[in-house]
């Protein structure tokens, strides 16, 4: 099936551009399939981030030897995806790919302009405290939804054994969601085929279709600048606490990295992650609770690729961003990344949010769908890098220096024999 929705859409793209080119008109007569495709996308993104962010925020609450280790993967997470976020914003201001490109590539499928308005700090702070939940969710106010998953989360891990059913609930929801937005990639031929082809026959219809490829090409290659920056300063990290096993470290991070490529999910890759961990020797119940974790809410390659991906946005669209709002998107990104849920083209659905926050249409993303696939597995590859590197770091970190002498003992490994591996369910979720 992947091979064949892999050819599908290569159709679809080739059709897209090929009516936009010749057929413009009848092209922009099928735009509204487009919109639909992009409504489904917007009807699952909500539940999907609320039972996301539920179910990883209450399994921290779960795990009994939570202490230090929990605390140091939380701050690694935390400074990772900044960081990923600040490489790829500090990139884009520089290389600026989206300046003089034409607006219509993304206002050709808006039903709406949504002009940025300026925002001081007490009209953000009660948007992100509304009196009513549910006129927010109905308005698609994302930010006092993740607000209130948190609060809420925290709620029921300090109320303890009644509140696990609830917890129980979530963690279902999200596989339910996840499941639906499996389906919903399936209708991405479709959808893209629509936007792209009513895009291409907007620029083509103002001649500046040439214009419009460069800028594209110009932000693929800065993205993947980013990615390459981000594994960057943490191989320096993993220099600094490996020394001579650096390179080892690479070498077995290699497999999983490969296998996040082929199958663009880090939860799928997850059980080849722990194999990698034991084959590192990292401690067993570190990478046993740091591992799945860091993979649902470690995802700096796909922060990385929602903040880039808003602010090319904006600079197409001639928005300027002050430093107030690119710490919006800075926020919102952070959040969304964690809501991806490590499968495949989840960062796309997520992505909604950030656009939301930046007053972006959202029918911005048909300039992704073309390459969407290809740049998550690119993205993929550095979640899964990033999560080992979080392991050895937070290994590192809450293991004393007289053991970790010890742990690199060949007979360590012959001790541990019995590390068991957690398993992803068919669905991938983890079981
Ligand atoms: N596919 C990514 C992952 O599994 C998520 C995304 O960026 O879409 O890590």
């Amino acid at each position: 099936m992947n091979n064949k929705m892999f050819y599908l859409i290569l159709l679809s793209i080739v059709l897209g551009i090929v009516g936009g080119i010749c057929f413009p008109e009848h092209m922009l007569s099928m735009r509204w399939i487009g919109t639909l495709f992009i409504n489904l996308l917007k009807l699952i993104a909500l539940p999907l981030i609320f039972s996301a962010l539920v179910g990883a925020i209450t399994s921290i609450g779960n795990t009994k030897r939570l202490g230090s280790i929990g605390i140091y993967t939380i701050f690694y997470v935390l400074t990772s995806v900044s960081f990923a976020v600040i490489i790829g914003l500090v990139l884009l201001n520089v290389f600026k790919p989206g300046i003089g490109l034409p607006p219509q590539l993304i206002l050709a499928n808006a039903a709406a302009m949504h002009h940025a308005k300026a925002i001081d700090f007490s009209s953000f702070l009660l948007t992100l405290f509304p009196p009513n939940i549910v006129a927010a969710a109905a308005k698609f106010e994302i930010m006092p939804i993740v607000f209130f998953s948190i609060v809420f989360s925290i709620a029921c891990i300090s109320v303890g054994e009644s509140a696990k059913p609830v917890m129980n609930l979530f963690n279902g929801l999200r596989d339910v969601f996840v499941k639906m937005i499996i389906w919903l990639m399936y209708l991405t031929p479709i959808g893209l085929f629509s936007l792209l082809g009513s895009a291409i026959a907007e620029a083509a219809l103002q001649k500046r279709l040439m214009e419009s490829v460069r800028g594209m090409l110009l932000f693929i290659f800065v993205f993947m600048m980013g990615l390459f920056l981000q594994c960057l300063w943490q191989f320096a990290l993993v220099k600094f606490m490996k020394r001579k096993n650096a390179a080892e470290f690479v070498r077995q991070a290699s497999n999983p990295m490969l296998t996040a490529f082929v199958t663009s999910s880090s939860i799928a890759t997850l059980p080849i992650a722990l194999i990698a961990a034991k084959q590192l020797k990292l401690t067993d119940e570190v990478a046993r609770f740091v591992l799945p974790f860091s993979t649902t809410i470690n995802l700096a390659g796909t922060a990385m690729y929602e903040a880039v991906s808003t602010l090319f946005f904006c600079q197409i669209l001639g928005m300027h961003l002050s430093i107030m709002s690119q710490l919006g998107i800075f926020i919102t990104s952070i959040v969304a990344g964690m809501g991806a849920t490590g499968i495949p083209e989840g960062g796309l659905v997520t992505m909604i949010m950030v656009l939301r926050s930046a007053n972006v249409p959202t029918s911005a993303l048909v300039l992704l769908l073309p390459f969407d696939r290809i740049l998550d597995r690119f993205r993929t590859m550095v979640n899964v890098w990033g999560s080992l590197v979080c392991t050895a770091t937070v290994d590192y970190l809450s293991t004393a220096k007289k053991d970790r002498g010890a742990k690199y003992n060949p007979s360590y490994l012959a001790e541990n024999e019995d590390i068991g591996i957690v398993a992803t369910s068919s669905n991938g979720s983890i079981r």
